[in-house]
């Protein structure tokens, strides 16, 4: 654990980091076009680490590659335990017994081999820019976190984990830059994704947690669509994450460069500036921007405001 914060509790983690990087490996290995990111060169190894290092790339390329990391419960699983056994040093629990995981099949060789060989050649750097990541968004989080919190426990009608949130700073989190697993609530995020970067980081941390208060919301549109007889809108709520997300940092940000922002230096939310709102959502914005902000403004209610929008569908 790096320092305590408000609400969240972040975590540049050595098991977390390596299954990330074994599993962005296998996916790159399998499917090269398919991975913009740089399959980085295997740095100066000894032959008998790159054989080693390869056959932990192999078994995840065979077991865990075509699975999905936000959908897939055993994945989600083994992040979560790989989480836990942070201050391991090994996963068998030779050294210490309570670092015996009992991971499924042959993972505990496989990663208590490539560890060593992470530890030398990846996890120096990849540790410095968790680290320096977590340097940079943690005076956000301290001084508009609690805020934040509050505003979006209020606006979702729902209310935050007692527990702490636990955040995985990781260099790869998905092809999206960052995933979110309910249950216990854990949150993973890109330490490089050029998107995760700045004021971003904030936000970034806010729309993951925010996933674990969109029930009622979720809710809300499932029971105003039946009512109507209407198809639910399969992510009709996470572009309203998105977008309040978005909306409520922009306020954060505004607040805290008061009269100092000159025209055309407001944040900008990330969905704008990653392009989210095109084909389908570009519709959704729409909705957002009509029914969803006077919510958001205090003029009208949770209810009201999603009926609307799912009879203007
Ligand atoms: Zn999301």
């Amino acid at each position: 654990m790096m320092g305590p914060v408000p609400v969240f509790e972040l975590h540049s983690g050595f098991w977390v980091n390596l299954h990330h990087f074994l599993y962005r490996q296998a996916r790159e290995q399998r499917d090269p076009a398919a991975s913009k990111a740089a399959h980085e060169p295997l740095p100066g190894l000894t032959e008998a680490e790159r054989q080693t290092w390869e056959e932990a790339v192999n078994y995840y390329a065979a077991n865990y590659a075509d699975r999905d990391l936000l959908f897939n419960s055993e994945l989600i699983a083994l992040k979560n335990q790989l989480g836990d056994f942070e201050d391991c040093k090994e996963l068998a629990g030779t050294s210490r017994k309570e670092c015996n995981a009992g991971l499924p099949g042959k993972l505990t060789p496989i990663l208590d081999g490539a560890a060593p060989i992470y530890r030398a050649h990846w996890w120096p750097e990849h540790d410095r820019a968790n680290r320096a990541w977590v340097a940079a968004v943690a005076p956000l989080i301290r001084q508009k976190g609690l805020g934040l919190a509050e505003r979006l426990a209020d606006i979702y009608e729902s209310r935050w984990p007692k527990e702490k949130i636990r955040v995985e700073i990781t260099t790869y989190a998905s092809w999206a830059g960052a995933y979110t697993t309910l249950d216990p609530l854990r949150v993973t995020i890109s330490s490089t994704d050029p998107a995760n970067q700045g004021d971003a980081a904030l936000e970034m941390v806010f729309h993951e947690a925010s996933h674990g208060l969109a029930g009622t919301v979720q809710a809300a549109i499932v029971r105003e669509c039946r009512q109507r007889n209407k198809a639910i809108p399969r992510d009709l709520w996470h572009a309203l994450l998105f977008y309040t997300t978005g909306e409520v940092i922009k306020a954060a940000m505004r607040e805290r460069n008061g009269a100092a922002t000159k025209p055309g230096q407001a944040y900008v939310p990330y969905a704008i500036r990653e392009g989210l709102y095109s084909r389908r959502w570009a519709r959704y914005l729409e909705l957002l921007e009509r029914y969803w902000q006077p919510y958001l403004d205090g003029r009208t209610t949770l209810d009201d405001a999603i009926a609307r929008m799912v009879s203007a569908m």
